[in-house]
């Protein structure tokens, strides 16, 4: 008989699940009652939308049996059954091999919680089984195949007898270890528990024959044990539950139990709805970003069921993109079972379901903000970007929906705060609602533009993320407040007279102004006194549509259009340097033209802009020094 191999990724989950010291073995029972789940669910989804078959709900369902003098565990379902082509396929290859690509190999060696938290399907068998016997025999065909593996080595697939449709999983269960118990997993109790714990919403009855004790015959005081068939899960899906007879452990149980997520859930959300529409649905906000979130291969969508049955895995329609990050299910009994995906998108119903749910998120994450903000942080740190990019998607429509959700660093309280507090403390003075863009915190911190504002004890919020500034242009103002960047022209505070940056020095010293602007050509728009620095010699700002960040984000893009912000380099005319440039101008143009390059390229340096000579520019300053 021909040994298999198993593909390559395959092997290393299974190297992983026979060698794991990991502490929740039992999850594996959860992973095969649910596959079964699922193949009785692909019967009756056949059976629903295909007049030729009945489906008779008392031939369908899961069965766990234990016999201890042998070690066997037996979990068998009257499902839909494999063919050997698809033992070979479905049991041969692992189908998440993803959530192992992207954990190094340390993280695996230190017991990550990956196992439990993902949930690895079919292979946890071999957390607890030496050897792994599958029969199965596909609905409508005439055989049946045993497919065998002992782990590492591979699998061996052969035909062999089985009566009707369905599979048997059978598990020859590991001999206890010296700190390791495996007998748990054939004591009817323990069974019990664990089936009760993660498996009781399961749609079909999960049977077992449970030990009872009854009078002996004719016997007054002597007892006898029987075995008697019982039903252990409960049957009813968790979410035509009542909330309150539901605890967070369930819902987390029963977001490992569907995987969605390698993390625990952040917050829950139970909705039942029956009115107008009718749906129930149970809703996540993951505590992580998933590690693929970013990647094109990441899809939103909610399950979708209909009357109890999956119709769906992935219903995007259900979540707008600013949301994507949410996970969880919606059943609904008013979505018929045969629609198509085509027509789902256009179906009434859907679009009312999917109107709420976005609101009952969205009130969520309010009420989380406001009554727990150490957790909304946790939240915003992992999801916040695409609020912002929410804001600033489809031109802005859904911008006051999400601007009482974002939060930024303020420079004042050094932590983040939202759009509400800023505009609640600015003095009466203040017009804008001010903010400064760079690569952290601590670099905007240091920026020269930030000064006078800082001075006038103006709060300012710090953008950090590539987005933050796109997303402000699109709001405009908040609480008819208008956003202002610290590099922008005019900055609405009047220079006090201590200041003297004014008009005066501007037509004073009109001529050194032209003569640096013509040095530096076509790379500044202008070289203008500055009225916004006191202790800096020079910054850049920016007139127009487009600011230096941006420039760079746009720039960063891969259908770079060269896009320029139109920039400005101001002076301090109250530093000593501009004495030196002053005195320059009239006595050594060369000596203009060196000082004059060099702040120019000290102001890219500030702004972390790239200076197009590096070299040219330490040879500037050598020559300054000697
Ligand atoms: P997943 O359930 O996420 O697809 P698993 O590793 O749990 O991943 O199962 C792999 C595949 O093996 C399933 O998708 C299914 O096609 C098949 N399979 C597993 N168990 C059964 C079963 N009891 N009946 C029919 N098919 C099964
Ligand atoms: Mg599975």
């Amino acid at each position: 008989m021909e040994t298999k191999q198993f593909k390559a990724e395959s092997k290393r989950l299974l190297d992983m699940m026979i060698h794991s010291i990991y502490t929740h073995r039992e999850i594996f029972l959860r992973e095969l009652i649910s596959n079964a789940s699922d193949a009785i669910d692909k019967i009756y989804y056949k059976a629903l939308t295909d007049d030729s078959l009945t489906f008779e709900k008392d031939d369908y369902y899961i069965k766990v049996e234990a016999d201890k003098d042998h070690r066997l565990l037996k979990i068998s379902d009257t499902g839909i059954g494999m063919a050997k082509e698809e033992l070979e396929s479905h049991l041969g290859t692992i189908a998440k091999s993803g959530s192992l690509a992207f954990k190094t190999e340390n993280e695996l060696k230190d017991g990550y919680d990956i196992i439990g938290q993902f949930g690895v399907g079919f292979y946890s068998a071999f957390m607890v089984a030496d050897v792994v016997t599958v029969i199965s025999k596909a609905h409508g065909s005439e055989e049946a195949f045993k497919w065998e593996s002992k782990g590492a080595e591979g699998y061996t697939i052969v035909p062999t007898e089985k009566a009707a449709a369905g599979t048997e999983i059978i598990l020859t269960i590991k001999e206890n270890t010296e700190d390791e118990n495996f007998d748990e997993f054939l004591e009817e109790y323990r069974l019990k528990a664990i089936i009760k714990k993660y498996s009781d919403f399961i749609r079909y009855p999960i049977k077992m024959n449970v030990t009872k004790s009854r009078l002996k015959a004719g016997s007054e005081n002597e007892y006898e044990e029987y075995k008697e068939e019982q039903t252990i899960n409960s049957m009813v899906p968790i979410w035509r539950k009542n909330k309150s007879e539901l605890s967070a452990e369930d819902y987390n149980h029963f977001y490992q139990e569907k995987h969605y997520g390698f993390d625990k859930p952040l917050k829950h959300i139970h909705i039942s709805v029956d009115g107008a529409i009718r749906y129930n649905a149970i809703l996540y906000i993951p505590e992580k970003m998933p590690f693929d979130y970013y990647s094109p291969e990441y899809e939103k969508g909610l399950e979708l069921y209909s009357s109890g049955v999956l119709i769906m895995n992935k219903c995007a329609d259900l979540l707008p993109d600013y949301f994507s990050f949410v996970k969880g299910m919606v059943d609904s009994e008013d979505l018929s079972l045969n629609i198509s995906r085509e027509m789902l998108q256009h179906d009434r119903q859907l679009k009312l379901i999917a109107k709420n749910i976005n609101k009952k998120i969205k009130s969520e994450l309010q009420g989380l903000l406001k009554n727990e903000r150490d957790q909304y942080i946790q939240f915003y740190q992992s999801f916040g970007r695409q609020l912002k990019y929410g804001v600033y998607s489809d031109f802005g429509a859904h911008k006051e929906e999400l601007q009482d959700l974002l939060m930024f660093y303020s420079s004042k309280e050094k932590k983040l705060v939202t759009l509400e507090e800023y505009v609640s403390r600015m003095p009466e003075d203040q017009k804008y609602i001010y903010y400064a863009t760079g690569e952290s915190n601590e670099r905007i911190e240091k920026l020269p533009q930030t000064e006078i504002i800082a001075d006038k004890g103006y709060e300012i919020l710090y953008f950090t993320d590539d987005i933050d500034e796109f997303a402000i242009r699109m709001l405009m103002s908040y609480k008819e407040k208008e956003f202002k960047s610290v590099s922008s022209g005019d900055l609405g505070i009047d220079s006090d007279d201590s200041q003297g940056n004014d008009a005066t020095s501007e037509e004073e010293h009109k001529d050194l102004f032209e003569q640096m602007k013509s040095i530096l050509a076509d790379k500044v728009k202008d070289v203008r006194a500055s009225k916004r620095l006191k202790t800096h010699p020079v910054c850049l700002t920016t007139d127009g549509a487009v600011s230096i960040e941006m420039e760079k984000v746009l720039n960063a893009m891969p259908n770079n259009q060269n896009v320029k912000a139109d920039k400005i380099l101001e002076i301090n005319v109250h530093h000593d340097v501009f004495q030196a440039l002053t005195e320059a101008l009239s006595t050594d143009k060369e000596k203009l033209a060196l000082y004059t390059t060099l702040l120019y390229n000290q102001s890219l340096l500030i702004e972390g802009l790239p200076i197009e000579d590096p070299v040219e520019f330490t040879n500037n300053i050598c020559k300054v020094m000697v």
